[in-house]
């Protein structure tokens, strides 16, 4: 099958997740209707709506909302905001929530959100009026007991303040359980910033554990320098892991002796770039990817392990903190190197069950300590990395498939229990 596909079909993420899907489902022996059920989002929200410049100019945007299944609970998942969001992106995205949820065995389906611009050639004024018209686009759809959406590529916690206060406005109450990742002033969550770096680092630990590898100068590489990539280069320098490399949009930086994350953050806020940076040489970002460590992390977007880079790579493990960033080709190439995978729907869990404690703190509306929020969060992920694991072995495929089996399993089984309304 895989060796047929153009690259534009291998890079097309809706492609990527059916693979896997139909691979997983095959393999569990789920029957045709179910199989049917979640192959595909359970509803699809596509919204054209204005927007007034700053030059005064109307510009109309289009956005989307795309729920894969709310069958284990509310909807969940991020909102993005790039010039390249596209329908399919949005499904194969919302069904991976669903997966991930599944995984980490949180009470929430699976959902996702975009607005096709370009953030970067935007105002704040404009983003704002953006961000309050497409809530208000999708208000019908979302609500703490409906769908809660989160940040994701380029939205922030700023953005949640402006989609939680239009949704509050319009119901005439304060209601910050509809979106998580929000400031800590109006309901977010200690913890819920760093939680995607954090349960990188921590399903790292439980891999090196698993293959003996030992964690004190075991050399990681990371593709993207964002929330994601720093939060995890900083959390796992601190605990003994050496950053050797970093790959980002615009350049790379490398040195063998390791990289101070903490040092490099203060840098780029300063300077908005990490290129010209002291503690590190310039590095091809390109050429990072297939540089030898012992762990790999793309923390950017997706497609950027594929047909055209798998057979160069030479890390022992990739754990990927996106979404998506090696396509299903690519993964029979890895699987061939014997390269351990730490899949997208387990590696950046992390920040949606920070987001299920964040959403629970503000239902009850007592918040919880971050040591609270941190020792919660490292068990879920170790548990779920030890669940992954053991389905790998037991039903003999990687740890892809069986991330996919044990969520379509756990989404399958509630499904029959509630029985189909008709
Ligand atoms: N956008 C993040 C993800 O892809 C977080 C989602 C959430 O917290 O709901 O997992």
């Amino acid at each position: 099958m895989a060796s047929t596909l153009t690259l534009e079909q291998e890079i097309n993420p809706w492609e990527a997740q059916a693979a896997r899907f139909d691979f997983a489902a095959r393999k569990l022996n789920l029957d045709e209707g179910l199989w049917r059920v979640l192959r595909h989002p359970s509803r699809e929200i596509i919204v054209h709506f204005p927007v007034q410049m700053d030059d005064g100019r109307i510009e109309v945007f289009t956005g989307f909302r795309v729920q894969h299944s709310q069958a284990r609970g509310p909807g969940k998942g991020g909102i993005r905001y790039a010039p390249d969001v596209s329908l399919d992106e949005m499904r194969a995205l919302a069904s991976w929530m669903t997966w991930k949820c599944a995984v980490v065995n949180i009470p929430f389906g699976g959902a996702k959100g975009g607005v096709i611009c370009d953030p970067k050639k935007m105002s704040a004024g404009e983003l704002e009026r953006m961000t309050r018209r497409y809530t208000a686009e999708i208000i019908d759809f979302i609500g703490p007991e409906k769908d809660v959406p989160a940040p994701d590529v380029n939205t922030n916690e700023q953005t949640m303040a402006w989609i939680m206060d239009t949704y509050s406005m319009h119901m005439r109450q304060a209601v910050t359980s509809v979106v998580t990742g929000k400031p800590l002033t109006i309901g977010g969550s200690r913890g819920r910033r760093e939680a995607t770096g954090r349960g990188i680092s921590v399903v790292c630990d439980e891999a090196l554990k698993h293959l003996n590898i030992q964690r004190d100068g075991c050399k990681v590489i990371i593709q993207g320098f964002g929330n994601v990539g720093s939060n995890a280069a900083r959390l796992m320098q601190e605990k003994g892991y050496k950053v050797i490399g970093i790959a980002e949009y615009e350049g790379g930086l490398y040195n063998p002796e390791g990289i101070d994350a903490c040092s490099l953050l203060e840098y780029r806020q300063r300077n908005g770039t990490v290129l010209g940076f002291r503690g590190a040489e310039a590095a091809d970002p390109v050429e990072l990817m297939t540089t030898e460590c012992d762990i790999l992390i793309p923390a950017a977007t997706e497609n950027v392990i594929t047909s055209r880079n798998a057979d160069r790579i030479k890390a022992r493990i990739v754990c990927e903190g996106a979404n998506g960033p090696t396509t299903a080709v690519a993964d029979e190439i890895l699987a061939d190197k014997r390269i351990f995978i730490i899949p997208d729907i387990l590696a950046n869990a992390g920040g949606v069950t920070a987001s299920y404690f964040e959403w629970v703190q503000d239902r009850q509306g007592y918040f919880w300590k971050e040591a609270l929020v941190n020792d919660q969060l490292d068990s879920i992920l170790a548990e779920s990395f030890d669940d992954v694991v053991r389905y790998s072995e037991a039903h003999a495929v990687n740890n892809r498939i069986a991330a996919y089996m044990l969520a379509i399993d756990r989404v399958a089984f509630t499904i029959r229990q509630r029985g189909f309304y008709a």
